[in-house]
């Protein structure tokens, strides 16, 4: 054994130290001329000095990206003047690479914004690092249940991950009659959600149950939804087959972003998105005899659908090319191979500017005042929860007592059958159980007592985002 080592060894030493010997030294050559370096290096492409492509001025990745070809979720803090736009679910039809329609919006100042919930797209937030207790407000463009489906995964299992000291706030249109308001859903969700509630109450759950609505007059176009932080955000009317469709307008930081939501091209988005930086709007491509072979949709459904909802990818570009956005997308459509070339080509009809598909899942787009850069974010398939994430300005976590125990909600027979855990666990093994909620009142943990793993793990959007604030400031 000591032989055979000893040889592979020798060999070893022999095969390096003769290629090291071999080695060419790397050649130095004498420079060239500057005007050679220049004419080569900078023939034929433009060097900064005019606009490339379709991508003009201010469409280019910012320096401190990591990868400018990919996001990877949590490699990449948002900047204090950034504001950055995630399409978390895309598709009015879900399947696996495209959950229903949500965009999230995260600005510089620490506020977060999530605009339509789909079904499905919940996932895609974890698979980003988004604590779902980080998650208080979501606005409703209608109450199609692509747009909210996730809201009662979103409100239940974001009260028992941390959401104890701020209710989730639901900002949707009225209806016609109260029957079709946001505030009837939620109070019909809640109904349905009865039996979940009440067996999640032995869990802290705190202000988690005050769930908020901001019902406001789909009428009143322009009216403003929410106003807080130097952050805006105002709505209008959709034609969407029904009364209560809208869109929405959110300007921060001299800075505009646009969900149009659901419905056909209207005078409305021409007046209150003009002049937008971002423009979001839905689109279907016109396609339905070939689309019904691929997707199954009969023709006709698909023209009538269409033709009494959505947004033709002809008049997207149309109104794109009127609103003038600094970047134009597009989202709420299939990405498939057969149907992207088409949709480019019928936008392309009326708009010439920056345009990129809000689809599939994953697409960000970075954006300050000067630059905006869209890529594609990795998103893992088998993504774990991030940390709960917790305000710790008071120096302390405080720990709601849970409304109810497992003795006021199930009957006791049941407990009884229960297996005695001494004769599952091996021999000389005996976890110290939790059975019962182990205090009588709240829990108040000051911040220095708090284990170091959690003090870094649930404070970590909290530190960026005193951090942010204090460069804001600076400025
Ligand atoms: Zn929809
Ligand atoms: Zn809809």
């Amino acid at each position: 054994m000591k032989k055979i080592t000893l040889l592979a060894t020798a060999l070893l030493i022999g095969l390096y130290g003769t290629s090291n010997l071999l080695a060419a030294p790397i050649p130095i050559g004498t420079p060239s001329s500057e005007a050679d370096i220049t004419s080569a290096l900078t023939g034929g492409v433009p060097g900064g000095r005019w606009k490339e492509g379709l991508l003009f001025e201010g469409v280019r990745p910012m320096p401190w990206l990591k990868s400018a070809a990919n996001w990877f979720p949590g490699t990449e803090e948002v900047q204090p003047h950034e504001m950055r736009v995630t399409f978390m679910g895309t598709a009015p039809n879900i399947r696996p690479g495209q959950m229903n329609t949500s965009i999230y919006v995260e600005l510089g100042n620490g506020d977060n914004f999530v605009f339509d919930m789909g079904e499905g797209a919940v996932a895609n937030y974890v698979a980003a690092r988004v604590s779902l207790n980080q998650i208080k407000h979501v606005f409703l463009t209608h109450l199609h249940v692509d747009h909210f489906g996730s809201l009662p995964y979103l409100w239940m299992f974001g009260t028992w991950a941390g959401g104890w000291h701020e209710p989730l706030t639901i900002h949707g249109p009225s209806g016609r009659t109260s029957e079709y308001g946001t505030k009837t859903m939620v109070e019909g969700m809640a109904m349905m959600l009865g039996w979940h509630k009440d067996a999640f109450s032995v869990f802290p759950v705190g202000k988690g149950w005050d769930i908020q609505v901001n019902e406001f007059d789909f009428r009143d176009n322009g009216g403003v939804v929410y106003e807080k932080n130097g952050v805006k955000v105002i709505h209008w009317q959709r034609s969407h087959a029904k009364d209560g469709a809208s869109g929405y307008r959110l300007d921060w930081n001299d800075m505009c972003f646009v969900w149009t939501g659901d419905g056909r091209p209207s005078k409305l988005d021409l007046k209150y998105a003009k002049g937008c930086d971002l423009y979001v709007t839905e689109l279907q491509p016109e396609l339905m005899e070939i689309n019904s072979g691929v997707q199954g949709v009969p023709p006709f459904l698909a023209r009538y659908t269409v033709d009494t909802h959505h947004t033709p990818a002809y008049a997207s570009g149309y109104l794109a090319n009127q609103i003038k956005p600094r970047m134009f997308m597009t989202t709420h459509m299939n990405f498939d191979p057969f149907l992207n070339e088409e949709t480019v080509a019928e936008v392309r009809e009326h708009w010439k500017g920056p345009y990129h598909f809000g689809a599939p899942d994953g697409i960000v787009v970075n954006m300050t005042k000067d630059l905006v850069w869209v890529r594609e974010g990795i998103l893992p398939d088998f993504p774990n929860s991030r940390a709960p994430q917790f305000d710790f300005t008071n120096g302390q976590l405080i720990v709601p007592h849970p409304p109810t125990s497992r003795q006021e909600i199930q009957e006791p027979f049941v407990r009884e059958q229960q297996i005695d855990p001494k004769l599952y666990y091996p021999k000389g093994y005996m976890p110290h159980l939790l059975e019962e909620w182990p205090v009588d009142s709240d829990l108040v943990v000051p911040f220095d007592l708090l284990p170091e793993n959690l003090k870094e793990s649930m404070g970590a959007a909290w530190r960026q985002k005193q951090e942010n604030l204090k460069m804001l400031e600076a400025q």
